[in-house]
């Protein structure tokens, strides 16, 4: 389990080593994935609209190998459910809902990468993801 502390701040700076100037590297809506080109840490923060203030996320436990299985689970579950809604799982939806969790967009997209390349998912469109199923699943 990954777990996040939030740090509200009205300045942005990097956790690791204290930069305030940090690459973006991703934004959906209300949510920013920068870089600190210092150090390479990873930082997710949100801010919201009609706020002056930054809550930037820590994780204390990164993405650990024996919870990668347990990540690829959870994506699965997720592109199960946003199949049966709308008929694909959107790359956008699946990567806003494991932002949600506490997963970094860059290993969101590896273990889709891999979940495809083992055959567990496809892409009829670009950017939309389907479970693959076996006859009498
Ligand atoms: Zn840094």
């Amino acid at each position: 389990m990954i777990k996040l502390t939030e740090i509200v701040s009205e300045k942005l700076f990097c956790y690791s080593c204290a930069s305030e100037e940090l690459i973006l590297k991703y934004k959906h809506s209300v949510w920013f994935e920068f870089k600190c080109p210092l150090c390479g840490q990873e930082i997710k923060a949100l801010t919201l609209p009609d706020s002056y203030f930054w809550v930037i996320f820590k994780e204390t436990e990164g993405i650990l190998k024996n919870s990668i299985s347990k990540a690829e689970d959870i994506i699965l579950k997720i592109i199960e459910e946003l199949e049966k809604k709308e008929g694909y799982a959107s790359e956008e939806k699946i990567m806003e809902l494991m932002m949600e969790k506490g997963y970094p967009v860059d290993s969101v997209r590896e273990i889709l990468f891999e979940l495809r390349e083992r055959g567990e998912i496809y892409s009829p469109k670009k950017n939309k993801f389907k479970m693959v199923r076996m006859w009498g699943d």
